[in-house]
C-alpha cells in the first residue's frame, strides 16, 4: 500500500508518496505560505500532484510543527505565522479526496525513526532534534506517547536555568535556549566577542554578528581546540537534558536529529561522555544509547506515511 506524508515547516512543506518500506517514491516541494488559506490551497495543489503520479495512494498523514491535539486541531503553532486555532485534520479531511490523520512534526519524525529508521523494532526511544528549537518525540511500546491532551514530548521547554536566556516560547531558561542549534551560535557570538574562539571567528570572516551554529562546527570539525572547547560547553548543556529525561523515562536508545549531527562524533562524543556522568548513577547501570537519526530531514514526511498508513491498515 502506498500513502503520502506531509511535512509543514516554518518555511517549506514537502510531500512524498512512500512505500510500505519507507521509500519514497515521488515527491513534492511548497513554501509555506502566511495564512492558512494559502497553505490550505498549497496543500491540495501539491497532493494532487502526488495522486497524478501514483493515484493508488490510499491515506494522508501530516506532520505540522505546533501543538497539535488529539483530534489533530492546531492550538499553536509559534512557527507558522498566521496558522493557529486551525482544525488541520477535519479541514484537510474535507478538501482531501483520501483519509487524512494529522500530528505534531516531532511525533510524526519519531513515528519515522521507529519504523524505518534509527529506531526499527525499539520499543523505548526519545528522539531529539536540535535545530532552531529542540523537537522531542517519545516512542513507549513502539507507539508515539502523546499524553493526555496530545502535547507531551515538548522537551525543549523544560527549565534547566532559572536566570537563563528569554526562550522563543517567552519562559525563562528552557533547555531549547540554552542547547538548540541555534544556542550553539549565540554561544559562538558570546565567545568570539570575548576573544575565545579565533578559529570560530575566522570561519565568519571576522564578523561577530556572522557566526552560527554551522561556523562553530566548521572551526570544530577542523579540529581547532577553541571551537572544540566550545562544542563540548555546548554537549554538556544537550546532556544535562538528555539525562534528566533519561532519569524520567529510561528509553533504551536516544536518537539525535537535526543538521548539527553532520558534526558525527566531533558532537557525539563529548554528549555521550557528559551524558553518562549527568545520569543518575552512569557507570552503575546499563545507559541508554545515543544515537544519530538515519533519515535525517526526511523524518517527518516518511514518518507521516507511516502513520497514514497505520491509520488505515
Ligand atoms: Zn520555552
Amino acid at each position: 500500500m502506498h500513502t503520502i506524508g506531509f511535512d509543514i515547516g516554518g518555511t517549506k512543506i514537502a510531500a512524498a508518496v512512500v512505500d510500505a518500506s519507507g521509500r519514497e517514491l515521488s515527491e513534492a516541494r511548497r513554501d509555506t505560505p502566511d495564512t492558512w488559506a494559502e497553505t490550505s490551497a498549497a496543500l491540495h495543489s501539491a497532493l494532487t500532484e502526488l495522486l497524478h503520479a501514483c493515484p493508488d495512494a490510499a491515506a494522508v498523514g501530516v506532520g505540522i510543527a505546533g501543538l497539535v491535539d488529539r483530534s489533530g486541531y492546531l492550538s499553536y503553532g509559534p512557527n507558522l505565522p498566521g496558522i493557529e486555532h486551525v482544525d488541520v485534520q477535519g479541514e484537510l479531511s474535507r478538501l482531501f479526496p483520501l483519509p487524512v490523520v494529522v500530528d505534531n512534526d516531532a511525533n510524526v519524525a519519531a513515528y519515522g525513526e521507529a519504523k524505518h529508521g534509527a529506531i526499527r523494532g525499539v520499543d523505548d526511544a526519545l528522539v531529539v532534534t536540535l535545530g532552531t528549537g529542540i523537537g522531542g518525540g517519545l516512542i513507549i511500546g513502539g507507539e508515539v506517547y502523546r499524553g493526555g491532551h496530545g502535547f507531551a514530548a515538548e522537551i525543549g521547554h523544560i527549565t534547566i536555568d532559572l536566570d537563563g536566556p528569554v526562550c522563543a516560547c517567552g519562559e525563562r531558561g528552557h533547555w531549547e535556549a540554552l542547547a538548540s542549534g541555534n544556542a550553539l551560535g549565540r554561544m559562538g557570538r558570546e565567545a568570539a566577542s570575548e576573544g575565545r574562539v579565533p578559529s570560530v571567528l575566522a570561519q565568519a570572516g571576522g564578523v561577530v554578528a556572522a557566526i552560527t551554529g554551522h561556523e562553530v562546527g566548521q572551526a570544530a570539525a577542523a579540529g581547532a581546540p577553541d571551537a572544540l572547547a566550545l562544542i563540548d560547553e555546548y554537549a554538556d548543556l544537550v546532556a544535562v537534558g538528555l539525562a534528566s529525561l533519561a532519569n524520567i523515562l529510561d528509553p533504551s536508545v536516544i536518537v539525535i536529529s537535526g543538521g548539527i549531527i553532520n558534526l558525527g562524533d566531533v558532537l557525539m562524543r563529548p554528549a555521550r561522555k557528559h551524558f553518562i556522568a549527568r545520569i543518575e548513577a552512569g557507570t552503575e547501570r546499563p545507559v541508554p544509547e545515543l544515537v544519530a537519526a538515519e533519515l535525517g530531514e526526511r523524518a517527518g514526511v516518511i514518518g507521516a506515511a507511516a502513520l497514514a498508513r497505520r491509520s488505515v491498515a
